[in-house]
């Protein structure tokens, strides 16, 4: 990791060991010139503990005890699934929905399992069958917040992104990562997965947060 561009802000550290994520990140900082680095690049900063009620508390608990402890700022990102026949749930529970240390196909065999339980027990009508078959089983939102922290001054910047799509219970693309598969975008006819980097920032819940906490960033 080049220090040097991490202090000068030309590389951002992100307060995650998520690949998906940083990925992501990585994508949108390039257009501005700059590059992401993560926690993956620090291993001496234990597991932080994520225990906030909220996304934006989680996001702003990240940031700070990863910029606290490397004395530069940090962007983080707290982000997970709403599903509508869940009562908002994994909600912030998304990353262990199956457990702690949970895979992404873990996580996606449980939420399909849940709403499979109870579409049998007659308490969900899906809400209907796409063309390959695949039934959508209901209204579901992705939610990312995010949180620059600078350790110089204790502030916050703070932005929140959300997309609205549907669960069908057979999943479609293999791109992205987490509960992509399984999340369809009715107004594009495609599933998460199957977008490109570039058209996934363009419509993502984390496209949407960056562009609103991008140009705060710049003066950050
Ligand atoms: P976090 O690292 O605690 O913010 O957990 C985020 C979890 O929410 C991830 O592990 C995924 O399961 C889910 N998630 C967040 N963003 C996305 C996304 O863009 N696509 C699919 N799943 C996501």
């Amino acid at each position: 990791m080049a220090e040097k561009a991490v202090k000068s802000g030309e590389t951002v550290v992100i307060a995650t060991k998520n690949a998906g994520k940083v990925k992501e990140f990585d994508h949108a900082l390039r257009k501005l010139g700059k590059a992401a680095a993560s926690l993956l690049d620090y291993p001496q900063i234990p597991d932080i503990v994520e225990d906030g009620d909220t996304f934006a508390a989680n996001a702003r608990i990240k940031a700070k005890t990863a910029g606290d402890a490397l004395g530069v700022k940090v962007l983080a990102d707290d982000s997970g699934l709403r599903v509508e026949a869940l009562n908002g749930e994994p909600g912030v529970y998304s990353a262990r929905y199956a457990g702690e240390g949970a895979t992404d196909a873990e996580n996606n065999a449980k939420l399909i399992a849940e709403l499979n339980r109870l579409k049998e027990e007659g308490r969900l009508k899906p809400l209907g069958v796409l063309e390959d078959g695949s039934a959508m089983l209901s209204g579901a939102q992705f939610v990312c917040a995010l949180a620059l922290y600078d350790p110089a001054t204790g502030h916050f910047v703070e932005a929140e992104g959300t997309v609205g799509g549907l669960i069908t219970d057979r999943p479609h693309g293999s791109g992205g990562f987490g509960y992509d598969p399984h999340f369809w975008l009715p107004q594009l006819k495609r599933g998460m997965a199957e977008l490109t980097k570039e058209e996934k920032q363009q419509i993502s819940h984390r496209g949407d947060a960056l562009g609103k906490l991008l140009p705060l960033f710049q003066d950050a």
